[in-house]
């Protein structure tokens, strides 16, 4: 029966609200398909000592770790205590050092245990496992490899989607690593743009753009939409089986990007001119420009009208 480690460091707890979320199979049912054997700080009931008891266990290899999971970023303040988060007065980044060089496996949950996250706006030093924002290295180093000689497998988002996680927890059980993008994350789900699957995508086409929440054109020009620059399958497997933030008429924010979150407001397009500074992923400037002048001359009425009559 294989096993499972779930630490939370610097968490909000919204992965685990994701994980806990999943819908069909439901969580319990989910667990016992895999014979999967899961400690996890908010489904186990820990007898007085019992937790420490275990953690020792595994640390000091007298049981195995198939697969640790990691949420949260990881306050390392590099060369000192790391103090920040400790657990029993020893600092977290510690036991997950010691921990992760046992485990078969290693899965980052979230943009901030990936890459840092929201980390970065405290005063503290925050870090992902093996990433520190877009730079390889993070608290595990660039050649951390696993005992199954896997490199961390990376699942961003904040929070991650229960699916994503669903189906790469079912591919480490099958001792399976997906194939993963340049950022260590599987490539099946990161390895289209948001943008790709948003229902906008025709507004976007013939730049009929919104600049109010809601409405039915592209948010990319005016409202800070970072769909075409965001490596994230939220409009290839929606939310709750429904729906997806640019659906709904909300602009990507970037949450599964090294960098997030960005520098500038949420919502709002830095531009010159009313040309974003950042255009989609791979495009060329002079000839985005070029292009994105004539189709707004070329938008059909359809578009134009039905944008206007919200
Ligand atoms: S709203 Fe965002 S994701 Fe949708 S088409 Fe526009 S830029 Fe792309």
């Amino acid at each position: 029966m294989p096993t499972a480690l779930w630490m939370q460091c610097g968490a909000c707890g919204g992965d685990t609200m994701s994980f806990l979320g999943m819908g069909a199979p439901h969580l319990p049912d989910f667990l016992k398909e895999l014979n999967l054997t899961l400690w996890h700080p908010s489904l186990n009931r820990w007898e007085h000592g019992a937790y420490a008891q275990l953690l020792a266990d595994l640390r000091y290899r007298s049981r195995s770790l198939d697969i640790l999971l990691v949420e949260g970023f990881i306050l390392d303040q590099s060369g000192e205590s790391g103090g920040f988060d400790t657990l029993q007065g020893e600092p977290k980044a510690a036991i997950l050092r010691q921990l992760a060089s046992w485990a078969g496996a290693v899965i980052a949950v979230g943009t901030c245990a990936c890459f840092g996250g929201i980390g970065k706006l405290g005063a503290v030093q925050a870090t992902g496992l093996q990433y520190h924002h877009r730079r390889p290295g993070g608290l595990l180093g660039e050649q951390f490899r696993s005992q199954r000689g896997w490199p961390v497998i990376n699942l961003p988002g904040c929070p991650v989607h229960p699916t994503v996680l669903q189906d790469t927890l079912c591919a480490v059980c099958e001792n399976r690593l997906p194939a993963l993008n340049n950022h260590q994350a599987p490539e099946d789900w990161f390895g289209i743009l948001v943008h790709q699957g948003c229902t906008r995508n025709e507004y976007h086409e013939y730049r009929v753009e919104d600049s109010d929440f809601g409405g039915p054109g592209c948010m990319f020009f005016h409202m800070g939409c970072r769909g075409p620059l965001t490596y994230a399958p939220c409009n290839k497997v929606l939310w709750n089986g429904r729906n997806s933030k640019t659906n709904a008429g909300v602009p990507c924010f970037g949450c599964t990007h090294p960098d997030f979150p960005q520098e500038h407001p949420f919502f709002h397009t830095p531009n010159i001119v009313d040309v974003p500074l950042e255009l989609p992923d791979g495009v060329d400037r002079a000839h985005y420009l070029a292009y994105k002048g004539m189709a707004a001359a070329a938008a059909p009425d359809r578009l134009v009208k039905r944008k206007s009559r919200v």
